[in-house]
């Protein structure tokens, strides 16, 4: 399946616990003031990949041990990046999305298009919510401002409340 692409990168130690292969997601409707990525919000803009491709280029789960869905927006294009995330779950890699999105609100979308159900199935850490430049704060891990959380999805799903994600080795 096609996807609109603004890049890759192969290891990364800022988006999420260990070290991730992140994929950036181009086309982003939030329009976050202060956003560090505004060249991802044109749906337009970037490339075009397909997820075949990037399944190929998923890591073997030794050196880097899970993926990174960000943007732009993964919400926007949710069937092509939902795919990517359940090939990732199936080679035991963790998942872990980005979105400008709360996770409450993405879970009454899900109720109608599946495919965003499906792309919180296979998420591990969701990091919800819109950068707001008025609550930044660059002592949170994984996250620019204090509204955003880091929300443990299957936890959340099991339980139907809001489970934040923590890990004994990282402070917040
Ligand atoms: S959701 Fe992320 S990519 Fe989109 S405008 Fe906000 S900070 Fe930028």
């Amino acid at each position: 399946m096609r996807i609109q692409l603004a890049g890759m990168v192969k290891e990364s130690v800022v988006d999420g616990p260990g070290i991730r292969m992140v994929v950036f997601v181009q086309g982003c409707p939030h329009h976050c003031i202060g956003c560090h990525n505004p060249d991802t919000h044109d749906p337009a803009g970037g490339y075009e990949s397909t997820t075949e491709e990037i399944i190929a280029a998923l890591p073997d789960g030794k050196l880097v041990s899970g993926v990174t869905l960000s943007g732009g927006e993964p919400f926007q294009q949710p069937e092509a990046v939902a795919i990517i995330a359940a090939a990732a779950k199936d080679k035991g890699l963790s998942v872990v999305t980005y979105t400008g999105y709360r996770f409450e609100k993405l879970l009454e979308v899900a109720e109608m298009n599946p495919a965003v159900g499906q792309l919180l199935q296979n998420t591990d850490i969701l990091v919800d919510g819109p950068y707001e430049q008025e609550k930044r704060d660059l002592s949170l891990a994984f996250r620019g401002s204090a509204n955003q959380r880091l929300i443990d999805v299957p936890a959340s799903l099991r339980d139907g409340a809001v489970k934040q994600w923590t890990d004994p080795a990282w402070s917040f």
